[in-house]
């Protein structure tokens, strides 16, 4: 029932060709990153070998040429959020990068002694440490909204913690190490009924779910390219013009001023206050056809293939004796966390790897989530486009390999 025809994407995909120890690859590290389609490669390639010069600044054909590119991918992903205006979409390096930004700018000139900050127990740790290190130095509270045991947020609990002293929130979209994914419109509306700025981690929604941030009304928004077909280094911050204009420059450098004096130095305009120095431009171009590559197949479709893969590999693992399945949240993507009693994660990664299956093992950079469910790690499979059932099949066999040279 397919719309989307699996084998024809997967030539797109020159990296899924090939054997590891022997056995073709299968690649269940989505979650990490995605593997990049022909078109995003060859558009990197095209900038560097037709048109690479640095952007803005200069009035020569290949710098206009790149300049042009460059804002065109802005205009491309505020469409891909729906954004209001260009100027609200900054280029950084990740969502690692964007979520410091806000932390550092927003946070050190709008927080002060005493404001609460609340994250959730399902946070990375990338939407973690950077509010640790703004309480640190401006003695904000962080609070914690937990978690059931199926993974999902214990929104009674959130609402509680919400009050006038509330001037931050700060959650995951959707679950990097469980795929639970977020009601982040309620999270969002509940916030601003308490006078907070809420921002949404989008890294791994992005390739599942239509995002407006519009529509959400949420404050900032940010992702990374690298999860969503595009290239490493290169993420966005979607943030509200008003809050961006009221906030100070976080990079100083070139780019980003009006004018440099020794005495005083005024900041250039959105977006390009909070980009400081040469960006990544090539990566920046190359995400426009990483969004123009998942246009074209429909996120619908993607993510209809990507719920059969969920359901097909949560019933065939579900059977393997002594393997749990970590986070049974009530919406989910296609991301399968799960222990094996007796076995640890590590040693799973490793004998999986022997037979050319990649998975992630660990604590998925989500300790306390870890911790919360008694665990120091979970071996992660996570599924994308270009995935397929005889791959989970693939995963099954090797995992009852697992139990025999293991137990
Ligand atoms: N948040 C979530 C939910 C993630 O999955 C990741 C990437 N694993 C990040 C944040 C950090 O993204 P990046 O490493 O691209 O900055």
């Amino acid at each position: 029932t397919d719309i989307l025809d699996i084998q024809r994407i997967r030539n797109d995909f020159p990296v899924l060709h090939q054997q590891i120890n022997g056995r073709p690859l299968v690649y269940l590290d989505n979650a990490a990153t995605t593997q990049k389609p022909r078109p995003v490669l060859n558009a990197l390639i095209h900038y560097y070998e037709g048109y690479n010069a640095n952007i803005h600044r200069g009035i020569h054909h290949l710098a206009e040429k790149a300049t042009a590119a460059f804002e065109a991918s802005r205009k491309s992903i505020q469409q891909f959020l729906n954004a209001a205006h260009p100027e609200e979409i900054i280029f950084t390096y990740g969502t690692t990068d964007g979520i410091n930004l806000v932390a550092q700018s927003f946070g050190r000139r709008f927080l002060k002694e005493g404001d609460e900050i609340i994250i959730s127990t399902l946070e990375h740790h990338s939407n973690i440490v950077p509010w640790q290190m703004l309480c640190e130095e401006k003695g904000c509270i962080l609070k914690v909204i937990p978690v059931d045991d199926a993974g999902d947020l214990i929104l009674e609990e959130y609402e509680q913690l919400l009050s006038e002293r509330t001037k931050f929130v700060s959650v995951v979209h959707v679950s990097n190490a469980l795929g639970t994914i977020n009601p982040v419109q309620a999270i969002i509306e509940k916030a601003h009924a308490v006078g907070a700025v809420v921002l949404i981690d989008g890294a791994q929604a992005t390739s599942h779910i239509d995002i407006d941030v519009q529509a959400l009304d949420v404050d900032f928004y940010v992702l990374s390219a690298h999860k969503l077909y595009g290239p490493t280094g290169m993420g966005v911050l979607y943030g509200k013009k008003a809050l961006l204009e009221a906030m100070p420059p976080y990079r100083g450098g070139g780019e980003m001023i009006k004018e440099v004096t020794f005495e005083k130095t005024t900041y250039n305009d959105l977006p390009y206050k909070f980009e400081a120095g040469t960006p990544n431009i090539a990566d920046v171009i190359a995400v426009k056809v990483a969004l123009e590559y998942l246009e074209t197949l429909g996120k619908a479709n993607v993510a209809a293939h990507e719920t059969d893969l969920l359901r097909y590999a949560t019933e065939q693992l579900s059977e393997i004796e002594g393997l749990r399945i970590i986070g049974q949240a009530k919406e989910k993507i296609s991301v399968v966390s799960f222990v094996m009693d007796g076995i640890h994660h590590q040693d799973i990664g490793v004998i999986l790897d022997q037979q050319g299956i990649a998975v992630r093992t660990g604590h998925h950079c989500t300790q306390p989530l870890m911790r919360r469910f008694g665990l120091t790690g979970t071996t992660r499979a996570s599924f994308s486009v270009y995935n397929t059932r005889e791959e989970i099949d693939r995963l099954v066999q090797g995992l009852h390999r697992v139990r025999k040279m293991m137990l």
